[in-house]
């Protein structure tokens, strides 16, 4: 296991009340309840269950209620989250998309995984997505002006060998699900 920012107590508070939280869950649909607890930077800590709804994809896993309850109350900086759900065997893991939502606020969050006996692993927003997507890719200076570039069909053409017509049927929509010629 990795070196841990926390003490053991205070991992072992947050796996409890993230599995407390599953009583919260609402999941009428999956039934698979899932909670969360997660340790802000001052000790505060918010918790959160999933929130479905008969509309599937409207609906919100445990981590990103407990992140958004905390990011509406000001904070921003986070040490740890837990994660519990009922599964017997195995550690529950955050979606992928819970991975990048943990992301916006630190790719050194520890994140600990557990079954309901309590038990848990430990890893890191960071080693659960690697070459996330991050804030400062958005940055002004690490991008190009997008008006610097103009690719040339003629010579991509010439380098790949295809006929200029079949990389612009490609581009608008390949004619009848065709691949451009030569493309596998
Ligand atoms: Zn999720």
């Amino acid at each position: 296991m990795e070196e841990k920012k926390i003490s053991e107590k205070t991992v072992r508070l947050l796996v409890a009340l993230s599995s407390k939280m599953k009583d919260n869950a609402h999941c009428p649909y999956s039934m698979f309840p899932v909670g969360a607890a997660l340790l802000c930077e001052d000790g505060t800590i918010f918790t959160g269950c999933n929130v479905e709804n008969s509309a599937y994809p409207v609906g919100v896993c445990a981590e990103k209620t407990a992140i958004s309850k905390a990011v509406s109350e000001g904070y921003r900086k986070f040490k740890a989250i837990a994660i519990s759900s009922n599964l017997k065997d195995r550690f529950i893991v955050p979606c992928g998309n819970c991975r990048q939502f943990m992301a916006e606020f630190g790719f050194d969050i520890d994140v600990y995984m557990s079954k309901p006996d309590l038990t848990y692993t430990q890893s890191t927003v960071g080693e659960l997505l690697p070459m996330g997507f991050e804030p400062t890719q958005l940055l002004d200076e690490d991008r190009i002006d997008d008006k610097s570039i103009e690719i040339d069909l003629d010579s991509v053409a010439k380098q790949t060998g295809i006929r200029k017509t079949s990389i612009t049927n490609g581009l608008n929509g390949s004619q009848n699900g065709q691949h451009a010629n030569g493309c596998v």
